[in-house]
C-alpha cells in the first residue's frame, strides 16, 4: 500500500498574508533535509504537506525519514500514512490492516475531513469506524489515554490512515526569522540557546574563542561535533574560529585579576559583534543564566553588554542548569558538552573574579590595552569553515 508522510504546521498556520512565505521556507528546508535519503514526490494540499514513500520502502528508510523530520522547525507533528481511495469500504479495509499491524488494547478514532467532498463528518467518521473496528477485534474505545490513536484524514479524493502521530520540533522554518551570531563554547548552555534561537526561524552562525596552543585542538574538535548536531536542524553551519591567545595575554598582564574574565567577554562581544557585521547578522546569542558564574551576574551581564550595540540574545537567562540540561539531552548536544575540555576561559581565573563590576571600573582596565588592534589582530587570524549536519547516532528533539 502507498505510504504518504503527512506533516501538519505548527504556528505558520496561524500566519495570515505571510503563510504562502512560511510554507515555502519550509517546503525548501525539507527538499534539502531529504535530498539523500529515498523518498518520493513532495507537494501541499488542504493545508499540510505530503511526503510520499516509495511502496516498497524498507522500515529502516521509513525511520531515516522520520528522525528527520523531528529536527524540522515549523513542523506541528507528522503522521506516516497509508493512503486509500476517500471510500468508505477502502477506509474500512486499510483500517482493519492497520488494526492488525498494531498492538493495543484501547483506541480511537481520529478523522478529520481535509475537504468537504465527503458525506460523512468527522463525527459520523469516528462513530462508524470506531463500531467497525470494536466490532472485529473487541478492543475498548476509550477517549483519553487509549493505546492507539488511529488517524483518518481525507483530503482530495483520498484518505490518510495513520496508527499514532509523531511530535513535530515546533517553532517557525529555518530561514524566517533572520540571522544572528552565536558565541559558542564547548560548555552545555551555549548549544542550547543557539538551538532556541534557530526554533524561532533564525539562521545561527558560530565564533568560537580559543587560545591555541594553550587550548588544545581536542576542544576545537569538541566545538565542530557539537556543530554537527546543531547543523541536523540548520543544514549547515558556518563556524568562526577565533584565537584570543594574544588578548587574553594583554588582559592578563595589564588587567586588575579580579576583572579578567569580564573584559575576556567584552573582547568576545566586540569581536563577534565585527562577525556579525560582515555578515549581515542582526544579533549576538550567548548562554548565559542568570546567576549560574560570576561572570553572569546582573552587575557582570550589564558591564559585558555595554560593548555591544546589537542586542545580545540570552534565550537561556531564566532557566535552571537541570532545565537546561534537559534541553541539551533532547537536542543531542549533552553528550558531548560534558565531555572534559579546556575552554579559553578557563586559563588564568583568579581566585576572587569580580562579581560586581561597573563600566568605570572596566573601561579604566582597557584604557592600559589596545583594545582595537587587539581586535583587528583577532579577527585577521580567524578562520571561517562550514560544519554539514552529522546524522549519525545521538538524540534529536
Ligand atoms: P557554556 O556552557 O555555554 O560554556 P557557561 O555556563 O560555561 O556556558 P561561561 O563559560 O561563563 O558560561 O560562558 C558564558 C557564555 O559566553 C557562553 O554561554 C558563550 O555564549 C560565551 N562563551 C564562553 N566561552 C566562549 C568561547 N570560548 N567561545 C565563544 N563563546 C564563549
Ligand atoms: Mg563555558
Amino acid at each position: 500500500m502507498k505510504q504518504t508522510i503527512l506533516v501538519h504546521y505548527h504556528e505558520i498556520s496561524l500566519k495570515g498574508n505571510n503563510r504562502g512565505w512560511f510554507e515555502n521556507q519550509l517546503s525548501r528546508h525539507l527538499a534539502a533535509l531529504l535530498r539523500d535519503v529515498p523518498h518520493g514526490a513532495m507537494r501541499r494540499f488542504a493545508g499540510r504537506l505530503g511526503i510520499e514513500l516509495a511502496e516498497d520502502a524498507l522500515p529502516a528508510e521509513v525511520d531515516a525519514v522520520v528522525r528527520r523530520l523531528r529536527t524540522v522547525f515549523g513542523v506541528a507533528n507528522f503522521v506516516v500514512a497509508r493512503e486509500v481511495p476517500a471510500d468508505l469500504g477502502a477506509i474500512k479495509a486499510g483500517l482493519e490492516e492497520l488494526a492488525a499491524a498494531t498492538d493495543f488494547q484501547s483506541f480511537k478514532i481520529d478523522a478529520r475531513r481535509g475537504t468537504k467532498e465527503f458525506p460523512l463528518n468527522s463525527q459520523q467518521l469516528n462513530q462508524q469506524l470506531g463500531a467497525h473496528i470494536q466490532g472485529l477485534t473487541r478492543k475498548q474505545v476509550r477517549m483519553e489515554g487509549p493505546d492507539a490513536t488511529f488517524g483518518v484524514e481525507i483530503a482530495e479524493g483520498r484518505a490518510f490512515l495513520s496508527a499514532g502521530k509523531v511530535q513535530g520540533a515546533g517553532g517557525l522554518p529555518s530561514g524566517t526569522g533572520g540571522k544572528a551570531v552565536c558565541l559558542l563554547s564547548g560548555g552545555l548552555d551555549s548549544p542550547v540557546a543557539a538551538w532556541r534561537i534557530m526554533r524561532r526561524g533564525c539562521r545561527v552562525q558560530y565564533v568560537h574563542f580559543h587560545s591555541f596552543p594553550h587550548t588544545t585542538v581536542e576542544s576545537q574538535d569538541k566545538v565542530r561535533r557539537i556543530l554537527g548536531v546543531l547543523s541536523r536542524y540548520q543544514l549547515g553551519s558556518a563556524l568562526f574560529l577565533v584565537p584570543f591567545s594574544e588578548v587574553q595575554r594583554e588582559i592578563v598582564a595589564y588587567a586588575p585579576p579580579p576583572l579578567r574574565v569580564v573584559l575576556y567577554r567584552r573582547f568576545m562581544v566586540r569581536i563577534a559583534e565585527a562577525v556579525a557585521a560582515r555578515e549581515k547578522a542582526l544579533a549576538l546569542v550567548t548562554g548565559d543564566s542568570l546567576g549560574q558564574v560570576a561572570s553572569q551576574t546582573m552587575e557582570n551581564l550589564r558591564t559585558i553588554s555595554a560593548v555591544a550595540a546589537l542586542p545580545i540574545l540570552r534565550p537561556l537567562v531564566g532557566d535552571d542548569k537541570e532545565d537546561i540540561m534537559r534541553a541539551a539531552r533532547a537536542i543531542g548536544t549533552y553528550d558531548i558538552s560534558i565531555q572534559a575540555d579546556q575552554d579559553c576561559c578557563s586559563l588564568f581565573v583568579p581566585k576572587h573574579p569580580e562579581t560586581m563590576s561597573d563600566l568605570g571600573q572596566a573601561e579604566r582596565a582597557e584604557a592600559q590595552l589596545d583594545v582595537q588592534r587587539l581586535c583587528r589582530e583577532a579577527l585577521e587570524g580567524m578562520t571561517r569553515e562550514t560544519v554539514p549536519p552529522d546524522w549519525r547516532d545521538g538524540g534529536t528533539s
